[in-house]
């Protein structure tokens, strides 16, 4: 099967998995596991923030990350397309009830005026707008990245506002590649970006927020109230180590990788829009039944998902390579 359901469908190489097994580990709930410590200094230096926190989940990174930055009956600002609205179950309403305020910005990406526009006065009966959220790439605009100017005029707006920001960077280092800021400029912008390891960076699992101590002290104490303290976890944090040295250079590949399958699909007669294709997520709207063409795949042993109407997405990841993409090119044709 060559399956580009999602980029989280990768097995660790046979390097990460010698260097999880060759990792010191302890007890990370008595803070004695020294591979976890390595990992979150490490990617707090990488953002220039003070300590950083390793999460089995990228959702609880950012459940966590809402709780620590809001007080019950506040409101937050995202997206309509945001991860955190659609696919985290309502979280925020559940773990820190709180409102939320959908922007309908461009592929996920809304501006600075857009946020200006949707911060509540401070009123008697209007919840109190405390966070705004950004998604860089943004996973239902089809991996668009933001301008980092906008990013820099929304972080100088949220400052003077005295809001917090929490960036969703589940796929942060994918933007990365593609643009020439750095991982300090983000840190510089934001006062906790979370990172998915399991994503395009192919570990099995893992994700870690960075922000200041005391924002990270609370974010352990609620990590562990929703039961996401882990103990011998090393073994897990060398991966995202391994990841964080050998996989980051490897995503200008898959990006090349979807440009090349959006060319494929815009020549077949089935492909009715194709989104622009920026990094590693190939969306496509199709003129029949999605479903129709997802069999039709899923015979030649290709595996996509539906993405709501007519949309299918395709991802690209470290598991699939050159000759893969060869044939889905071949299929592409013949269909
Ligand atoms: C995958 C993802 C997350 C976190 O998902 P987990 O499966 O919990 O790691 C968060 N935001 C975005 C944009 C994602 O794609």
């Amino acid at each position: 099967m060559i399956d580009l359901r999602s980029d989280t469908v990768t097995r660790p190489s046979s390097a990460m998995l010698a260097a999880m097994v060759q990792c010191e580990v302890g007890d990370d709930v008595f803070e004695e596991d020294p591979t976890v410590k390595k990992l979150e200094h490490k990617i707090a230096s990488l953002f220039g923030k003070e300590d950083a926190l390793f999460f089995p989940s990228g959702v609880m990174c950012n459940q966590v990350a809402i709780k620590c930055h809001t007080q019950p009956m506040d409101e937050i600002i995202c997206d309509a397309l945001s991860h955190i609205y659609n696919s985290e179950n309502g979280g925020w309403a559940l773990h820190s009830g709180v409102s939320i305020r959908l922007l309908q910005g461009d592929r996920g990406r809304f501006t600075a005026e857009d946020v200006l526009q949707h911060i509540n006065p401070n009123t008697d009966w209007q919840p109190n707008t405390s966070l705004v959220c950004i998604e860089n790439t943004v996973n239902k605009g089809g991996g668009s990245i933001w301008k980092f100017d906008e990013i820099k005029k929304i972080a100088a707006l949220t400052k003077e506002r005295k809001l917090k920001l929490h960036l969703d960077g589940a796929r942060l280092f994918n933007a990365l590649t593609e643009t020439n800021q750095t991982p300090l400029d983000y840190g510089h912008c934001f006062d906790s970006i979370s990172i998915c390891f399991s994503k395009g960076l192919g570990a099995p699992m893992g994700s870690a927020l960075v922000g200041d101590s005391e924002f990270i002290k609370r974010a352990r104490k609620w990590r562990k109230a929703m039961g996401g303290g882990m103990r011998q976890i090393g073994f897990m944090a060398n991966a995202c180590i391994y990841a964080l040295d050998h996989t980051i250079e490897k995503l200008k590949d898959d990006h090349q990788r979807a440009k090349l399958l959006g060319d494929a699909l815009v020549r077949t007669s089935f492909c009715k829009k194709l989104y622009p294709v920026e990094t590693n997520i190939v969306l496509f709207e199709v003129h029949d039944n999605p479903n129709t063409i997802i069999e039709q795949l899923k015979q030649e042993q290709i595996l996509v998902v539906p993405f709501g109407g007519n949309t299918i997405r395709m991802v690209t990841h470290l598991d699939f390579d050159d000759e893969q993409l060869q044939k889905v090119e071949e299929v592409l044709k013949r269909l």
